[in-house]
Formats: C-alpha cells, sequence, structure tokens
C-alpha cells in the first residue's frame, strides 16, 4: 500500500537560514520542528521528504557535499533529540543563470523531485501534503496536485497577497510549525486526532 508523505522546504522552512546555508554548524531548526515530525512520522506513518532548491551549488557558493553535510546534520538532531528522521531529502543544484535550461528543470515549482521522490519511496500523492514558506513552494505543491500549507512565520501578508493575485492560495497558512503539523494531522484524520 502507499505511503502518505508530507514534502517539505529546507530552508526557512524547517531551519533558520543566514542565506545560502552551507555549514552544518549553523543549523537551527525551528520551534516545533522535531516534535512535529516526530508526531508525523511516528504516530501517523507519513513518509517525511525534503524538497530543496539548491542553487547555491550552480553558483559556486558551495558544493554538493557541503548540502549533504546540511542534510545530516538536520537528521543527527531529529534523531539524537526527537527519535524520528526525514526519509529522504532531494534537491536541485542548478539554476537557469548557470546552467542548462533541461536541468533547471528540477527546480521548484517545478513538481519532478516530487514525482521522482513519489516513485522512489512508494507515495500516495493523493493523501499527501506540501509545506514551504514560498511561492515557489505553494506552486510546486499545486504543481503536484497535492494539498498546501504555508508557513508564514513572519506573518508576513505580502506573501498570502501575492499568491492570491496569481490565484495559488495555499488551503492552509500557519505561523508556527506546530500548527502546520497539526492541520495536517486534522485534515488528514478528517479532525479526529490533534497534536497535544
Ligand atoms: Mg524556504
Amino acid at each position: 500500500m502507499s505511503n502518505p508523505a508530507v514534502f517539505f522546504d529546507r530552508d526557512n522552512t524547517l531551519n533558520f537560514d543566514p542565506g545560502y546555508l552551507s555549514d552544518p554548524n549553523l543549523v537551527n531548526l525551528f520551534e516545533g520542528v522535531g516534535e512535529g515530525i516526530a508526531k508525523l512520522r511516528n504516530d501517523f506513518n507519513f513518509k517525511i521528504i525534503v524538497i530543496s532548491n539548491q542553487s547555491g551549488i550552480s553558483r559556486g557558493y558551495f558544493t554538493e557535499s557541503d548540502v549533504l553535510a546540511v542534510n545530516e546534520k538536520i537528521n543527527l538532531i531529529l534523531k539524537m533529540q526527537f527519535n524520528t528522521e526525514i526519509d529522504a531529502f532531494y534537491f536541485c543544484p542548478f539554476h537557469p543563470d548557470f546552467s542548462t535550461e533541461e536541468e533547471s528543470k528540477c527546480r521548484k515549482p517545478s513538481p519532478l523531485l516530487v514525482f521522482k521522490a513519489a516513485n522512489d519511496l512508494d507515495i500516495d500523492l493523493r493523501k499527501s501534503y506540501f509545506v514551504g514558506d514560498s511561492i515557489s513552494d505553494i506552486e510546486c505543491g499545486i504543481n503536484a496536485n497535492l494539498k498546501t500549507v504555508l508557513v508564514n512565520y513572519k506573518n508576513d501578508l505580502g506573501k498570502i497577497i501575492s499568491l492570491k493575485n496569481r490565484n495559488k492560495t495555499p488551503n492552509f497558512i500557519a505561523q508556527n510549525f506546530l500548527n502546520v503539523c497539526n492541520l495536517i494531522i486534522e485534515d488528514f484524520t478528517g479532525g479526529k486526532s490533534l497534536v497535544k
């Protein structure tokens, strides 16, 4: 049987982003991320998948192994402190200014990496969600036919208006990570269970 999944953006969704984060020592997860992921994965059997644009690679700011080191650090924190983990990380290293158009097709808002992950991990997209802080995250989720959650930590109304104007209104908007997980679990279970 196919698995439900929650697809997450990485930077500024799971972790604070100082700008082109590449140093694992600077990994700083937002409040509630560990608890929320543990709840989704351990209690509700969601696969947890990260889909990230990492154009810093094609821009020459850092290497693929830097991205892998940051991803590993995130999973180390989740394992050691929260007894959970991200099942898979996917990232697009390309950018149209530095790469070919063909290469850049993996970049969000393209749903390409979502479809690749769904195939790799036997995901049922009809039961799955996409969570992110950017317009391109919500567009990616919509392009993959997923329900979408905008994390809006800074209560940025401009972002909401911009999405609405593009006719890309997310299904849910949350201002903290545990709310994100609550909304997903409530929707998934038809309102029968909430994160305590
Ligand atoms: Mg982001």
